[in-house]
């Protein structure tokens, strides 16, 4: 005998908050606000998205990460990577990066052009307090990398997590996230299978869109639309057609301990990572 899969509810709609980072790029944030700290284990996603350089271009000099990964998704302009340990690289339109800081590293994240549009994405991921420790990892990928699915309606990209049988190469990360970049056009309905314990989250970055069932709960552009717990989620696009990224994994219900760019279980390793900075060890 079938059954239908449960469905997931929108349980909360939450707007993304301008503000800055790096030194001064202006941004939107809807994860890792007062409003919406985390989802577990996703602690913030920020949009930059602009064609005015004063918005970016003095970008993400010199800084420290230890104890999670970021996770940065390029639209359209060119961001140039380098770390401490010598690796760099250059992320495209298109392209992503999946870095795990782990132990830690210093690293610069800077636009590599001077005018035109600059748009993308940094997600912040949690790591299981086991490996915040681990040695930093790069995967790297070239737009050409990503697979790309073409359902009625609907294209999607598959960066992390699996659809209709195809896989995303983000591979070897313990909270088994889903990473897809969805484009619906006009009215097109996109349903996606969840671990059903996973936390999850969509952000509409191109018109609106109605998530849930029986006919959904509208999430305007910009906003976060949180997920309860179920086995799928239906997304359909209002009438101008929608983009979006969707977000699942794994939680790891461990405490979180934040400081700027460190994120460790207690206040003692968030000592310990600063003191490991300032003295010059967190590379
Ligand atoms: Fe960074």
């Amino acid at each position: 005998m079938s059954r239908a899969m449960s469905q997931r509810e929108v349980a909360k709609v939450v707007p993304s908050m301008p503000t800055s980072d790096g030194a001064g790029v202006r941004l939107n944030r809807s994860l890792g606000t007062s409003a919406l700290p985390m989802v577990d284990p996703f602690l913030m996603l920020d949009e930059f998205r602009s064609d005015d350089p004063n918005d970016y271009i003095a970008g993400f000099p010199d800084h420290p990460h230890r104890g999670f990964e970021t996770v940065t998704y390029m639209i359209a302009g060119e961001m140039q990577h380098k770390d401490s340990a010598g690796n760099s690289g250059l992320l495209v339109g298109g392209g992503a990066q999946w870095m795990t800081a782990g132990r830690g590293l210093v690293h610069s994240e800077m636009p590599r052009q001077a005018d035109g549009l600059m748009w993308g994405f940094q997600l912040w991921v949690n790591l299981p307090r086991a490996e915040k420790m681990k040695e930093p990892r790069y995967q790297d990928l070239a737009p050409e990398q990503i697979p790309e699915v073409e359902l009625q309606g609907a294209k999607v990209r598959v960066v992390a997590g699996e659809v209709e049988g195809v896989r995303g190469p983000v591979q070897g990360i313990s909270v088994a996230p889903t990473m897809l970049d969805i484009a619906l056009r006009p009215r097109a309905r996109f349903v996606q299978g969840l671990p059903a314990e996973h936390g999850a989250f969509v952000y509409v970055f191109v018109g609106a869109a109605n998530v849930g069932p029986n006919g959904g709960v509208r999430v305007p552009r910009g906003a976060v639309a949180v997920l309860g717990p179920g086995e799928e989620v239906t997304i359909e696009a209002d009438a101008e057609g929608a983009r979006l990224l969707l977000l699942a994994a794994r939680p790891l219900k461990e405490p979180v301990a934040r400081y700027g760019p460190f994120v460790m279980t207690t206040q003692e390793e968030i000592k310990r990572a600063v003191m490991d900075y300032q003295t010059g060890r967190l590379r």
